[in-house]
């Protein structure tokens, strides 16, 4: 065993080029090298590669990857071989004779590490190849693809499961950057790792910094944040559609800015090359939908911007998680707005799959949606989702920069429900936010008049409120459950709950924007300067703030439920 120690270190030295270890690597190491399982859950970037690299390379035999990610395959075996490593690679891509090659040095024992797409293991021709060589380990990287329950389900992984119930003399070790217990209970069940040793590290990432907006115009939120504290840095930006991509890439180069869209609509070559440049070339800004992403190496991001909502947690972690990976300070930023919710809710509603599948969508949802209306730390909200508590607030997100203030919406909330209400009642209809809204501030659109709406006992009550705040008000009212939307033109409707507020039982406190001053949240610069941020006690946070945080834990605790984790 000390031999396996110092082969480890000695691989890390000669072959990587590295000093040392980081944090949890040797552990992990020397538990695989002496032939363990291992679930290793840790964050994009810890240093996760390395993990199954290096006993690959010290135990005999090949060291088996599965990867989704085929479209990075070729890179990372050239970066190895750069390194002297000797790997190879087999997916769906590769001509015949250039597979044929990678199959005779695996047999050959001539691989030290062979990458493998999952669905290589839908052909017998690959098991049996498996069969023949000699196998050091199996390496399941990006292991949540492995989960249903989880974001990012790919169901070539379920074949998986085979590997364990055919060769269960070899040590499999299983990486993810997911933490949550549902899904770390799903990839042990299905990968049949019930006696793996979990490691799993520390999820904060202390040198990030997370924000979350409210949206109002996109496009120039976005370039002044750009031009306020990121000219000339790497970053990407985040948008759910194709045609957005496109719509934002355009616009941020009409301003100057180097950017460039990557979605699965454009052709390979093209993707190829706007990769290589973000990776290669400096300050590239990459607008892209979340088929970018997973895998790339680039250490110094330095922000990340979501212009639509993500539709996890989890999804949001990994996404923000591609920022400043050297560990200098680095921006993640949120724009969501209430057509985001509307939006999201639809595409639920359409996916395909059964009830159950709808309600885990939804589930996520929610839980991100509170992220985003929380007032209290958004990064202790963060990682309490990943089961992993926070003594004190982070002092440099922006609730706890500038926290937001909460105030009694109780009457604002009954006069949209009553709104609602009337409109079911009295004349059988039903309305999206804008209209709803348009009503309440006595607006006589031709909307309005056209269905007679001025005559409505709520026609004109809500003045006292602009209609960012109104808007504001639908939002939260959604996240707290109080109202829902439905179908495909995104209607407002009352939910089990909503009869207690408008009978007055309920009072709905409300999260209010912190002004736009955000500058002082600005970070980033500011942080590594050695502007103090402004620590928050946590008894500064408003006690009767909405209790989004235990609304998180609510849910993390039905997912898990759901999930059969006792
Ligand atoms: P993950 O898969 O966890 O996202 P990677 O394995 O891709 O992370 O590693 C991220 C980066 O950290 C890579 O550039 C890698 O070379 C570097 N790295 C990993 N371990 C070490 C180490 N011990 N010392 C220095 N750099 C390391
Ligand atoms: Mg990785």
């Amino acid at each position: 065993m000390a031999d396996s120690v110092s082969d480890a270190a000695r691989v890390l030295r000669r072959v990587f080029g590295y000093e040392s270890f980081r944090d949890g690597q040797q552990e992990i190491i020397e538990h695989v090298v002496g032939g363990g399982d291992a679930l290793v859950l840790m964050p994009t970037g810890g240093g996760k590669s390395l993990c199954y690299q290096i006993p690959a390379l010290v135990r005999p035999g090949t060291g088996v990857v599965v990867s989704p990610l085929i479209a990075l395959m070729q890179d990372q075996v050239d970066a190895l071989r750069a390194l002297g490593v000797r790997a190879g690679f087999l997916n769906s891509t590769q001509e015949f004779d250039e597979r044929r090659e990678v199959e005779s040095a695996f047999l050959a024992g001539e691989l030290d590490l062979l990458y493998l797409a999952p669905e290589r293991l839908r052909v017998d021709a690959t098991v049996t190849l498996l069969d023949r060589g000699k196998i050091a380990l199996f390496a399941i990287d990006e292991a949540h693809c492995v989960a249903q329950w989880g974001h990012d389900f790919r169901p070539d992984y379920l074949l998986l499961s085979e590997l364990r119930e055919r060769w269960p003399d070899v040590p499999t070790v299983a990486l993810t950057a997911t933490a949550t217990p549902a899904t770390h209970a799903e990839i042990t069940s299905r990968l049949g790792l019930d006696d793996a040793r979990h490691f799993v590290a520390d999820f904060d990432r202390p040198n990030i910094q997370y924000r979350i907006v409210s949206k109002k115009e996109p496009k120039a939120q976005l370039l002044a944040l750009l031009r306020a504290e990121h000219t000339r840095d790497a970053g990407i930006v985040y948008c759910l559609s194709r045609s957005s991509v496109e719509k934002i890439a355009e616009f941020l180069v009409a301003n100057g800015i180097s950017a460039l869209p990557y979605h699965a609509g454009l052709d390979a070559r093209t993707r190829a090359e706007h990769q290589a440049r973000f990776l290669r070339e400096d300050g590239i800004v990459m607008v892209a939908t979340i088929a970018f992403g997973m895998g790339i190496d680039k250490p110094d991001v330095r922000f990340v911007a979501h212009l639509d909502l993500p539709k996890s947690v989890e999804g949001y972690y990994q996404e923000t998680g591609r920022a400043g990976r050297d560990g200098l300070p680095s921006t993640a930023w949120l724009a969501y707005g209430l057509q985001d919710v509307v939006q999201l809710r639809k595409l639920i509603d359409a996916s395909a799959g059964d009830l159950t599948h709808r309600r885990r969508l939804s589930t996520h949802l929610d839980a991100m949606l509170a992220l985003c209306e929380t007032v209290e730390c958004r990064r202790t909200g963060l990682l309490a989702y990943f089961g992993q508590q926070r003594i004190a607030p982070c002092g440099n997100c922006d609730t706890c920069l500038t926290p937001p203030r909460t105030w009694d919406g109780t009457i604002a909330a009954q006069k949209l429900l009553s709104a609602v209400l009337r409109l079911q009642r009295e004349r059988r209809q039903k309305f999206g936010a804008g209209h709803l809204v348009d009503i309440l501030l006595g607006r006589k659109t031709a909307k309005v008049i056209q269905h007679d709406h001025d005559t409505l006992k709520v026609f004109g009550v809500g003045t006292e409120l602009g209609e960012p705040e109104w808007r504001g008000v639908v939002r939260q009212l959604l996240v707290q459950g109080l109202l829902a939307v439905e179908g495909e033109h995104g209607t407002l409707v009352l939910t089990d709950t909503s009869a207690d507020v408008l009978r007055g039982q309920r009072t709905v406190l409300m999260r209010r924007e912190p002004e736009p001053a955000a500058k002082s949240a600005s970070t980033g610069a500011a942080a590594s300067k050695g502007a103090k941020p402004r620590r928050v006690a946590v008894a500064e946070l408003s006690e009767d703030a909405m209790p989004v945080f235990e609304r998180l834990r609510t849910w993390r605790a039905a997912a898990a439920k759901e999930q059969g984790v006792p």
